[in-house]
């Protein structure tokens, strides 16, 4: 097993399932990590087990890679934890198939298991759900050093909980990932984009909450602000208006043009419409926070389309930049240096209701967390000693 040295913490590269599972059992405590794109969930969680007697391992998931069963037929893919979403998107492309979930930073090395236990999804969640909807089975290493198998093929449920769901977004708390099964579907033949833009956020937000009133069923509609868009692609892309909403659809070549056309009447204005490579480009920008590449702090919030225009008041008082995904479901706010939690927590109580640091944690990556109660009853059962850290 490949070893080296981060921050005084060993870093141990298990090369299979059971290296990975002796990893575990030879340290006190163990932060997994993947691809390393999400640096402040593991960052957090380094600064949460510091101190501990016995030391710190990070267990690196990355030479877990490779796809051990895909059956396009069968709409599963199945891989191991460190396989990159990028490689396996290129797998699945090449079948006509895709991961509608749509996984944030997958072109910047994003890994299966990493996006499962960060529990992210990108704009392509609004139409087809979320990546706890395509999580079918997991294999982890459990705090005693076990393989565990759950979901999917065969189930060893000891506690009775739908193990590979709470999985999502467990930020390594719970076990070590090694082995993901996904549920995958066929991409749509074609895809169309418009662009409207907006002077201000209010008349930009109440045109996203007209379109989900329709039954257009978008695949994906963002709202951007200017500077954000200006970061990541330049003027061309940005244009003047202070806020761009963009509204994606898909299906046969024929209807994109049409279904454009009732966005349009929706909207209540022409859309400057994007296809081919550069809507792809754009889309893939978006979902990777391109536009927040250089930012030291990334938060990710839960809200909703109604609560967009003061969420945003309270996000600009904190100096971030915006992008509202997910038809407003979801925020993501880049700030240029990390706030006070206490005063972004102030900020944002009653706002959003879940807020995640994916850069420039302080401590934890949780920045508002309601329905702390079960996720701690959850843990006491999978890891009892505490070996994932999150026990405090
Ligand atoms: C398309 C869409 C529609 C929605 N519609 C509604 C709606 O009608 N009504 C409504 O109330 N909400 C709605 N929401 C909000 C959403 O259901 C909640 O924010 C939900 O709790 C978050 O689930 P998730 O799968 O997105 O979280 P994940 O992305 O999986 O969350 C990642 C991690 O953040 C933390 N976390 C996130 N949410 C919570 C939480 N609630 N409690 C504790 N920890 C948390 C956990 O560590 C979690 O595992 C909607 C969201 C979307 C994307």
């Amino acid at each position: 097993m490949a070893v080296e040295e981060v921050q005084g913490a060993d870093v141990l590269a298990p090369a299979d399932p059971g290296e990975a599972a002796e990893a575990v059992k030879a340290s006190r405590v163990v932060v997994p990590r993947g691809g390393g794109t999400k640096w402040g969930l593991v960052a957090a969680r380094m600064a949460s087990v510091a101190g501990t007697q016995g030391g710190v391992r990070i267990v690196d998931t990355t030479r877990l890679a490779g796809i051990l069963q895909y059956d396009p037929a069968e709409y599963t893919v199945t891989v191991l934890a460190g396989t990159r979403l990028d490689d396996l998107g290129q797998v699945l492309r090449r079948a006509g198939q895709y991961l509608p979930f749509d996984p944030p930073l997958a072109g910047r090395g994003a890994t299966a298991g990493g996006a499962v236990a960060s529990g992210l999804s990108g704009p392509g969640r609004l139409l087809r759900g979320g990546v706890r909807d395509f999580v079918l089975g997991i294999r982890f290493v459990d705090g005693e050093g076990r393989l565990v198998r759950a979901g999917g093929k065969v189930v060893k449920n000891a506690a009775g909980f739908d193990l590979p769901k709470l999985f999502c977004g467990s930020l390594g708390e719970l076990g070590v990932l090694v082995e993901v099964t996904f549920k995958v579907l066929p991409a749509p033949p074609s895809s169309g984009t418009a662009r409207f833009g907006f002077d201000r956020l209010p008349d930009a937000a109440a045109a996203l909450r007209r379109l989900l009133r329709t039954p257009l069923e978008p695949d994906a509609v963002d709202l951007v602000e200017r500077r954000a868009l200006q970061a990541a692609s330049g003027p061309e892309v940005a244009g003047d208006d202070p806020w761009s909403l963009w509204v994606r659809v898909s299906g046969e070549e024929a209807h994109v043009a049409a279904r454009l056309d009732r966005v349009e009447d929706v909207v209540g204005a022409p859309g400057a419409r994007l296809h081919g490579p550069p809507e792809q480009a754009l889309w893939d920008g978006l979902r990777d926070l391109d536009w927040a590449s250089r930012a030291p702090a990334v938060l990710r919030l839960h809200t909703t389309p109604g609560r967009i225009e003061r969420l945003d008041e309270a996000l600009q008082r904190l100096g971030a930049l915006r992008h509202y995904s997910v038809a407003g479901h979801v925020a993501w706010a880049a700030v240029e240096s990390v706030p006070a939690r206490s005063l972004v927590v102030s900020e944002l109580a009653g706002l959003a209701d879940a807020a995640l640091a994916l850069r420039g944690a302080q401590g934890s990556p949780h920045v508002l967390m309601p329905g702390e109660g079960f996720a701690r009853r959850v843990k006491r059962a999978l890891d009892p000693a505490g070996r994932f850290g999150g026990n405090g």
